[in-house]
């Protein structure tokens, strides 16, 4: 649809009313999804904005959803969105799942309420029945797409009499309501975006507030709740902005004071293009079984689009802040006013920068173990039937330590290559006593190695100079131990693969094979 100008200035917002707004009530924010379908980045971005304004301010975060229109319902949606934001880090203080004293908060609960108020503009005067069929709004459509103006209403049940209204409803004729616009330029301070100024009466005839069948439309519901919720700012995405005149209008219609709009840039992908609900990739519950971890995923969404104080060097060298540290940089003058680029090359190197985070912390590493231990256990116990794991918290923390700065996600470590590292060899094939010897020996000079030195090039050296001083192919000896250690006949080289898994490690899976092969 093609809209008739609306103004925009830049940035002029009036901050000062702003914070005093603010400073006399409790910030109340919602985050109001319609269980249409996943949330995705886009959706995880408002709320997390709204939370972490609730944060700032020690106000509530309140989850609603609007399921006004019921044709487009997807079922589990909404308890989908809950465990989402659960997952993300979001906490709620009130919504479906967690209750509150404005509830309910699902609209489609709160349809008396909305009667009730619909009552309130029908006395007033503000809002009236509307008898129009579907066929003359349909004729009405076509003849303005014909004669290239805007389809809209034409308000022409506004001026039906009282008398014409009664006998429509004692002759059984449906109806839905319509609320009253007021014609000419109306203002508001967008708190991200400075002053709007729209009429809207130029693109829209009188909207839809409650349908033929009794249920509200998403504009009169949403006024109504972010009134009776107490709802004190509202952070939304820019979609809306071209909606919040008319919202504004019902609340002067119902002599209400409105909250305070601010709205949020687009998110958009780093070649400009849109984010579609389509692309799976924009799923949170698709980060989630990518092994992407939460926190990761919120310092994703917020690198772009600006809204957070930062110090220059994060450009250089990124950081993955936690939640609180989140709270403190938020502030609303930082968001910009242009559309957020995403950069999906920090994803991962936040993903990395958090598993370092969380193992400095001794439960953090604790829930990162059992985590990795699933994992192996989910991808390795089918592969083959008979296979010992090796899964002793101590070996698995040791691993995990080791990984750091070499993998960027705890799936990393169930690759192919580095199976050797949880699959214990099992040893069918019998080996002649020469070459038993022979490693017997170098586990003993294995075994003289300080734990430091047992570092991949030292051990490159030491298992060269082990063939030539024993005239032993170094070729098939790399094979005969790439065997002990792993079982595999591929993997990494073998001096790594004895980094990784660590001197005890090493020394305990070549005694394995000599204890099974009974030389010792
Ligand atoms: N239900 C709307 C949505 O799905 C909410 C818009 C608003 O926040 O006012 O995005």
């Amino acid at each position: 649809m093609c809209y008739n100008k609306i103004l925009f200035k830049t940035k002029s917002i009036n901050f000062s009313t702003f914070k005093q707004y603010y400073s006399q009530q409790n910030v109340r924010v919602r985050f109001a999804p319609s269980p249409t379908g996943f949330l995705h980045l886009g959706g995880l971005r408002t709320a997390l904005y709204n939370h972490l304004f609730a944060k700032k301010h020690q106000g509530k975060f309140i989850l609603r959803i609007e399921d006004t229109d019921q044709t487009r319902i997807v079922e589990g949606a909404s308890d989908q969105l809950y465990k989402d934001l659960i997952w993300s880090g979001i906490e709620i203080d009130e919504g479906p799942h967690t209750g509150g004293e404005f509830g309910p908060y699902v609209q489609s609960k709160r349809t008396d309420l909305y009667r009730e108020q619909i009552e309130v503009l029908l006395k007033n005067g503000s809002a009236y029945r509307c008898f129009c069929t579907n066929k003359r709004l349909e004729l009405l459509r076509k003849e303005a797409v014909r004669t290239r103006q805007i389809p809209k209403y034409d308000n022409r049940c506004q001026h039906l009499t009282e008398n014409e209204i009664s006998k429509k409803i004692s002759s059984g004729e449906s109806f839905c309501i319509r609320f009253k616009l007021l014609k000419g330029y109306e203002k508001f301070n967008d708190l991200i975006y400075g002053d709007i100024v729209y009429d809207i009466t130029l693109n829209e005839g009188d909207p839809i507030v409650i349908k033929s069948d009794g249920f509200p439309t998403y504009h009169f519901a949403n006024v109504v709740d972010d009134h009776l919720m107490g709802i004190t700012h509202v952070l939304r995405g820019v979609e809306w902005q071209i909606s919040t005149t008319k919202h504004l209008l019902m609340y002067r219609a119902f002599g209400w004071r409105p909250p305070l709009y601010g709205h949020l840039p687009l998110l958009i992908n780093a070649d400009g293009t849109k984010l579609s609900k389509r692309q799976g990739d924009i799923k949170i519950s698709s980060y989630r079984e990518n092994g992407i971890l939460p926190q990761a995923l919120i310092n994703y969404i917020t690198c772009s689009g600006g809204g957070f104080k930062r110090d220059l060097e994060q450009n250089i060298k990124p950081k993955c802040f936690t939640m609180k540290e989140l709270t403190d940089q938020f502030n609303l003058e930082n968001i910009n006013v242009s559309s957020g680029k995403l950069m999906p090359e920090r994803l991962l190197e936040y993903n990395r920068l958090e598993i370092e985070r969380k193992l400095k912390i001794p439960e953090e590493q604790q829930k990162l173990c059992d985590v990795l231990k699933n994992l192996i256990k989910e991808t390795l116990i089918d592969q083959k039937s008979k296979i010992t794991l090796q899964l002793d918290d101590d070996h698995i923390k040791k691993i995990l330590t080791w990984s750091v700065n070499r993998i960027n996600k705890l799936s990393d470590l169930v690759s192919k290559d580095l199976n050797f590292l949880w699959i214990i060899p099992s040893h069918d094939v019998r080996f002649d006593s020469k070459e038993m010897e022979r490693v017997s020996k170098l586990q003993s000079i294995l075994n003289e190695n300080d734990d430091g030195s047992f570092v991949k090039e030292n051990l490159e050296i030491l298992l060269k100079r082990f063939s030539q001083d024993n005239d032993y192919d170094y070729k098939r000896f790399m094979k005969l131990l790439r065997t002990i250690l792993s079982g595999l006949k591929e993997g990494p080289g073998v001096g790594e693969m004895m980094e990784i898994l660590g001197k005890e490690n090493t020394l305990h899976r070549i005694d394995n094979f000599l204890n099974h092969n009974k030389i010792k």
